[in-house]
């Protein structure tokens, strides 16, 4: 370890749990953070201070005026901008810690993805809004021996679970399926900013644990931080038939195309299945005569009242105003062919 580093964590290094050893792993260590949203903001600034030398940062969205109450790294100019969230951490990051390498890119986690992104990771931290990722993220963790810790807060409670595989249950063998129907979501039950940062912070004490090397004890923790109450209990046993980690079935790796599919509580719809790559300037002049159109390198926004379309250079695209995906494909269809 150079100087430099020596002094700049050296209140890291002190505490003895993870010494000048554990800093050195650290600072080889690389962390993927999926979907940079409350939870993964937080994640991708504490991980970059705590001085992890290589942060990935994944994310499918664009950061927005409500999102500014509880995503710690982005900043009114970034929702002004219609930032992509992951270049918008990428770009902040780069000024908190200078020294380590951060990778921000703007993707939906897929199938045919995941091996790219997640492939190399030490650890895969949870910042996801859905479950259909978390079932892909247990999949592939569990079938590549990848650590990764789920996370989610909604309203004020949450809860984390960190899963080694090979050692401790794995998500399926908790839940065995997504949740069906609707589930309460920031957009529906509102959220109070700081169990977000709560829930990071149980994500992230695990993840040093893991990248360091220490010993983790398996336990799922649930707290609420306004009507108080934290509790943790070992997770149970590994299911001995679980579809994942015993029979080794893993069905969301499988998937090679993706449904649209309607964005948790927000009236919108992505379209990321059968995609292909868009010149955002061409199809910026086609729509210009039709409505209200903003573009910069990342993302192009028309609005066509009611509905607003954002469409990415690799042809994903967010349509808002529906909660109807054959709608949705439609306006998609109608607009960017
Ligand atoms: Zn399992």
């Amino acid at each position: 370890m150079n100087p430099t580093d020596r002094e700049r964590y050296s209140r890291q290094i002190l505490f003895p749990g993870i010494g000048e050893r554990g800093q050195e792993s650290l600072l080889h260590a690389h962390a993927v953070i999926a979907g940079c949203g409350a939870l993964g903001s937080f994640h991708a600034a504490a991980l970059a201070r705590a001085g992890v030398g290589r942060l990935t940062v994944i994310d499918r969205d664009y950061v927005e005026p409500s999102n500014l109450h509880r995503q710690w790294l982005f900043e009114e100019a970034d929702a002004a901008e219609s930032m992509p969230k992951a270049a918008a951490a990428e770009r902040r990051i780069a000024r908190i810690n200078s020294s380590i390498r951060v990778r921000g890119v703007i993707a939906d986690l897929t199938a045919s993805n995941v091996e790219e992104l997640l492939g190399d990771a030490g650890v895969v931290l949870d910042g996801t809004d859905n479950f259909e990722t978390r079932y892909l993220i247990n999949d592939f963790a569990v079938s590549r021996g990848v650590p990764w810790v789920y996370g989610a807060a909604v309203a004020s409670y949450g809860l984390t679970m960190p899963v080694i595989p090979g050692r401790t249950a794995c998500l399926r063998c908790v839940y065995p399926d997504p949740p069906s129907g609707a589930q309460p979501t920031c957009e529906t039950a509102g959220v109070l900013n700081v169990i977000v940062s709560a829930v990071a912070s149980i994500q992230v004490a695990d993840a040093l644990r893991i990248l360091t090397g220490a010993d983790l004890r398996a336990r799922i923790t649930t707290l609420d931080l306004w009507k108080g109450g934290i509790r943790q209990i070992d997770t149970p046993q590994r299911d001995p038939e679980c579809p994942a980690c015993a029979r080794r079935e893993f069905s969301y790796l499988e998937e090679t195309r993706r449904p649209p599919e309607r964005l948790c509580g927000r009236n919108a719809v992505q379209i990321s299945g059968e995609v292909r790559p868009i010149d955002l300037a061409k199809l910026q002049a086609r729509l210009e005569p039709l409505g209200e159109v903003r573009a910069n390198q990342y993302a192009l926004r028309f609005f066509t009242s009611p509905y607003e379309l954002t469409v990415f250079p690799d042809g994903r695209a967010i349509v808002k105003g529906t909660s109807d995906t054959g709608l949705a494909r439609s306006l998609y269809a109608r607009y960017v062919g």
